[in-house]
């Protein structure tokens, strides 16, 4: 028997191959997980169950979590959610898109948010609130930011010399919130 950390809303199986227990529930076909735990395969008995575990935690505000960049709009960054920890300890996602306002950005004023962030950034932000339909990041911190950025010109990884964002394949000199731990230095 195998057990998986499962989120609620996560598709555990096709309802034609297993049955549904504890914790699940079916919609189109398909089974689902109702609740943060522990789901198990039975294969023999074609039955998964899930089981709410103390040891699974979800994230939560105050959360460190690595993101990529998917969108950079006027007043807002769209960030796909990687990774969360609080502190050393792993969390788990249970919500996969945040929202970082211009406004929590940098403790400095933000005038143009694509100075700040493009398309395809690694970033490391702080989980300042989560809410049923969004969560909510800040980056207004040293550490927070961007940490592997891309050439907006040739796509290149930007190496990181003299405070300066520098791309070695095309020659472009670009900006950033970058964060004290950007991985890339020369
Ligand atoms: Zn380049």
């Amino acid at each position: 028997m195998q057990k998986k950390v499962v989120i609620p809303g996560e598709e555990l199986a096709i309802a034609e191959e297993y049955v549904g227990t504890e914790n699940t529930f079916q919609e189109n076909e398909k089974i689902y997980s109702a609740i943060l735990g522990k789901a198990e395969y039975d294969a023999r008995k074609h039955e998964i169950d899930v089981s709410a575990e103390k040891s699974v935690k979800a994230f939560i505000a105050g959360c460190k979590v690595t993101g990529q960049v998917m969108a950079v709009r006027k007043s807002r960054v769209l960030v796909k959610l990687l990774e969360a920890r609080l502190g050393p300890e792993k969390r788990v996602l249970t919500q996969y898109f945040a929202t970082l306002f211009i406004s929590n950005v940098a403790d400095r004023f933000v005038k143009d948010l694509s100075e700040e962030f493009k398309i395809g950034d690694f970033i490391v932000a702080e989980v300042d609130s989560i809410k049923p339909y969004g969560v909510y990041l800040r980056t207004d911190k040293p550490s927070l930011g961007v940490i592997k950025a891309y050439c907006s010109k040739c796509r290149a990884p930007l190496y990181l010399t003299n405070n300066k964002l520098m791309c070695k394949r095309c020659g472009s000199v670009e900006t950033r919130k970058l964060s004290a731990e950007y991985i890339l230095k020369v």
